[in-house]
């Protein structure tokens, strides 16, 4: 008795020796797993966290409330290609040739993508040892060396860009007679690795069969921890929808679609709780840019935002964001800066992953503000028009120099000068322009551009290949 009771003591004093060790190389007992859910063209007002009347999203809204939303939460680009390289790699995508004024995303004629010298989220956390999944739209190039499996992701599953493109000649041409679509308009490939596996992709099952890979590669899990980069494909118009979801909705057929991006964003953290791992994995979720609202209803709303996709208002690149892990962030709202350009920062951060040093990054790590009721450490952000700084916000004011709403027939950009300058807390729809009572706070904003500008090295336009 006496001896298994010494050796009892001598096992435990070494499982204590263990954990110190890791603790103090600064490894986790534990690195946690990632997921960040990505959707498309969402707008900032579509879910009933975000105050939408008639869509109802009681999974993000639970989501919210046991984690922290976050309402000043930007993408770095109010087009797709752009927005999703920004998010990959923490940089503004003028640093690496993902933004162009001609061609503003990628299309299945495009040669270009992601340069194989930038290095994704996927990247880091496979150097990390991390298992790194894929889901669903890419677009940041679908040739081979520039598809997610040559980017940092040991797999892929989903459709590589828009889910409107590869438009075939039986497509109604006019896009607002969407209102029942058929996949077989569209000739966009779904692929596995680099395979194509279907074509045309049956897009009224994608959500289902994007949120099952995401639940099977959690279930399925090996011994490495794991990031999820479960990047849905829809709401862009063409909206399609699973016969679950048909008419479930008071807001129509976009409700249907956001009601099931719900239910994914339902199982997903339902597998993650049912296998024991919800305590130690980080999830987001995050939008792309704002409503098409050119597609009237079929588009989202950007609630009390100003506009939408395509332009540099609010309406086209705040988005409506959640964090969420228990028991380690704190629950609640946070009114402050944030952007999907963190998000790299941020995970290094949390991982222990390195960011890469020898270039320019534009996130901040917002460990601060998620876990720590700190402040976050983003104090401004730079709208982008294409290869065009448009806007600048610093602290609660925003200058417009140039606006353009692409997407509604205005051809020109407007340009502003003096700037327009709004109050983002006293005026978040940018109503009131009050430049002529703050111009010293408008010199500031145009001395902040200059020096942002100025830091940007020319490259290869990836878009225009
Ligand atoms: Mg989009």
């Amino acid at each position: 008795m006496e001896m298994k009771a010494r050796q009892m003591v001598r096992s435990f004093i070494a499982a204590l020796t263990v954990i110190s060790a890791m603790s103090s190389s600064g490894l986790q007992a534990a690195d946690p797993n990632v997921v960040v859910i990505f959707c498309d063209d969402l707008g900032y007002g579509d879910l009933g966290c975000f105050g939408h009347p008639t869509i109802a999203t009681p999974n993000l809204d639970r989501m919210a409330a046991e984690g922290q939303k976050w309402t000043e939460f930007y993408v770095a680009a109010c087009v797709c290609t752009p927005s999703r390289a920004a998010l990959q790699t923490g940089r503004y995508p003028i640093r690496n040739g993902m933004c162009s004024n001609t061609r503003r995303v990628l299309f299945p004629n495009s040669k270009g993508g992601l340069p194989a010298s930038e290095v994704t989220i996927g990247r880091m956390l496979q150097q990390k040892g991390y298992a790194t999944h894929a889901i669903g739209k890419w677009h940041l190039g679908h040739l081979p060396q520039y598809l997610p499996t040559s980017h940092g992701y040991d797999s892929y599953f989903g459709i590589p860009y828009s889910n409107d493109m590869d438009a075939l000649p039986s497509a109604p041409k006019n896009k607002l007679k969407f209102d029942e679509p058929k996949t077989e308009y569209f000739n966009v490939p779904l692929m596995r690795g680099e395979k194509i596996v279907e074509r045309p992709a049956d897009q009224h099952t994608i959500t289902k069969r994007f949120t099952e890979e995401a639940v099977s590669l959690i279930k399925n899990r090996g011994d490495k921890p794991f990031f999820i980069y479960l990047a849905h494909n829809l709401p862009h118009v063409p909206l399609f929808v699973s016969k679950e979801f048909t008419d479930v909705s008071r807001r129509g057929l976009y409700g249907d679609v956001v009601q099931e991006i719900d239910w994914s964003v339902g199982s997903v953290l339902n597998a993650l709780k049912d296998e024991g791992v919800a305590d130690n994995t980080l999830v987001v979720f995050t939008s792309d840019n704002g409503p098409w609202r050119s597609f009237k209803q079929q588009g989202g709303s950007a609630g009390l935002l100003r506009d939408g996709k395509g332009s540099t208002w609010e309406g086209g690149m705040r988005e409506p964001t959640i964090f969420w892990w228990p028991n380690k962030i704190k629950p609640g709202v946070v009114m402050q800066m944030g952007s999907t350009l963190d998000l790299l920062p941020t995970i290094a951060a949390v991982s222990g992953a390195v960011v890469p040093t020898d270039r320019q990054l534009d996130g901040h790590d917002l460990s601060p503000a998620l876990f720590a009721d700190g402040e976050s450490p983003r104090q401004d952000m730079f709208y982008y028009h294409g290869e065009e700084c448009f806007a600048v916000r610093s602290g609660m004011y925003k200058a417009h120099f140039k606006t353009k709403t692409s997407y509604t027939g205005q051809k020109a950009a407007v340009v502003h000068d003096p700037p327009l300058l709004f109050h983002l807390g006293h005026d978040p729809s940018e109503e009131y322009d009050v430049a002529k009572e703050h111009p010293d706070i408008v010199e500031q904003l145009r001395k902040l551009k200059s020096e942002h500008e100025a830091s940007v090295e020319p490259v290869e336009n990836q878009l225009t290949l």
